[in-house]
């Protein structure tokens, strides 16, 4: 029998991927009543798809900002939520074969520099002798972050919402959020198919799902689902125990290493410029024969490595490929937290904190406030040139 829901609660939280768990954990931490609803399991939409890159190599200070307070939260989870995340620290490397790029990442190194991240500009050599595999023809130079790296996404969102039930939060898996009512502005309670639960405040974190979740409360979320790939290799012999998380930026073809039970493997990714928008999360033969051709052509030896398995997720884009995190002017205490736009798993930990501090009408710890969704009906918007 379903546990009955509780009749009301101080803020409902839809959809238990990264954000909403971290948001749930930082406000039972901080004494709020909170209720996480997800209408499958934890971690099952984007957040267990995701490569599970961290990192604070961004060209936007917002980015960066977040980034490395996620860094920080990451470095030290075991203590705080607690739970083992499999953090390898082993740097990003995004190598860049066009000029215009280098320059771009000179003015962002500068700027991650100056806001205290570890970042440098590589020459060739240099980036091949920290990533082996990589065939050096065409490239001009290379950006590196020494503490930017990979852990466990279903890790991570199981210590935030074990740490938050301790703490008094109340989580439902497969309970779907169907509605959200308001009166004179305000939200009155959500809707689900298990009942209805009083509350003043929702916190979207839905994902690449957020579009319809917004209009249940008549909000508009540009976010659209755009389908990723990831292939990971059989288990690679002497594979370099250093291997930085390394990005070919100008294909988006990417790989790092990745543990599994039967030795260490290569996880190997890439952008599909072919891909419409769509909730399609198949696998396609034709995103293979793509991969390996840039794969034979920038890391041939990984050519000869077999493929063990993979799988297709959904990355929740929005028009500039930056994040909306705010809250809604047209409908009280609707607060948003989605449209990563490929980075989300890496700032979950710190957008829970934002997420906490504008529950409570405290300063958030990093200030969002240039993230919020009217920027799109202002024309402001705010592109992150470090995505893939
Ligand atoms: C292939 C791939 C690789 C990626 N690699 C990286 C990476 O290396 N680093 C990085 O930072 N990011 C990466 N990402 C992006 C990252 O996965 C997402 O940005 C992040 O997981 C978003 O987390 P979320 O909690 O907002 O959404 P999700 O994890 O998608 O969670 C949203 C949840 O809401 C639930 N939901 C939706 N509607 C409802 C409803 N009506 N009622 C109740 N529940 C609902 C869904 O079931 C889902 O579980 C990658 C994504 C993909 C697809």
């Amino acid at each position: 029998m379903p546990r009955a829901l509780p009749a009301a609660a101080e803020v409902v939280i839809v959809g238990g991927g990264v954000v909403g768990a971290s948001a749930a954990f930082h406000l039972a931490e901080a004494g709020v009543d909170v209720l996480l609803l997800e209408r499958d399991e934890l971690a099952s939409g984007s957040t267990s798809r995701a490569a599970g890159g961290v990192r604070a190599q961004f060209s936007d200070p917002v980015n960066i900002a977040l980034g490395q307070r996620s860094l920080d939260a990451f470095e030290r989870f075991a203590q705080r939520p607690g739970g083992e995340i499999d953090l390898v620290q082993n740097g990003y490397l995004f190598l860049l074969d066009d000029a215009d790029d280098v320059a771009a990442f000179e003015r962002s190194v500068a700027l991650q520099n100056e806001l205290g991240v570890p970042s440098r500009m590589l020459d060739v050599a240099e980036a091949r002798r920290l990533s082996p595999y990589v065939r050096p023809e065409g490239l001009l130079a290379a950006a590196f972050s020494p503490r930017d790296g990979h852990c466990t996404p279903e890790a991570v969102v199981s210590g935030y919402a074990a740490a938050a039930r301790a703490h008094g939060a109340t989580i439902r898996r497969h309970c779907a959020v169907t509605g959200i009512d308001s009166r004179d502005g305000r939200i009155t309670s959500v809707r689900t198919a298990d009942g209805g639960v009083r509350t003043e405040v929702v916190i979207c974190a839905a994902g690449a799902w957020s579009g319809a979740v917004g209009q249940m409360a008549g909000v508009e979320l540009p976010v659209r689902p755009l389908r990723r790939q990831i292939v990971v290799s059989e288990p690679v012999p002497d594979l370099p125990p250093d291997l930085p998380f390394t990005i070919d930026f100008g294909t988006s073809f990417y790989f790092h290493d990745e543990g599994s039970d039967t030795g260490r493997a290569v996880l190997m990714g890439m952008s599909d410029p072919e891909q419409e928008f769509g909730f399609d999360t198949s696998r396609s033969e034709e995103f293979l024969e793509r991969l390996s051709e840039v794969v034979a052509r920038r890391a041939p030896a990984l050519s000869e490595v077999g493929i063990a398995h993979g799988w297709a997720g959904l990355y929740e884009v929005t028009p500039d490929r930056n994040a909306v995190v705010g809250e809604a002017p047209e409908v009280g205490r609707f607060l948003y937290a989605t449209g990563f736009s490929g980075h989300g798993f890496l700032q979950g930990p710190a957008i829970g904190e934002v997420l906490r501090d504008l529950v409570l009408g405290h300063t958030p710890v990093v200030d969002v406030s240039a993230l919020d969704v009217r920027r799109f009906a202002e024309s402001t918007s705010r592109p992150e040139l470090n995505c893939v």
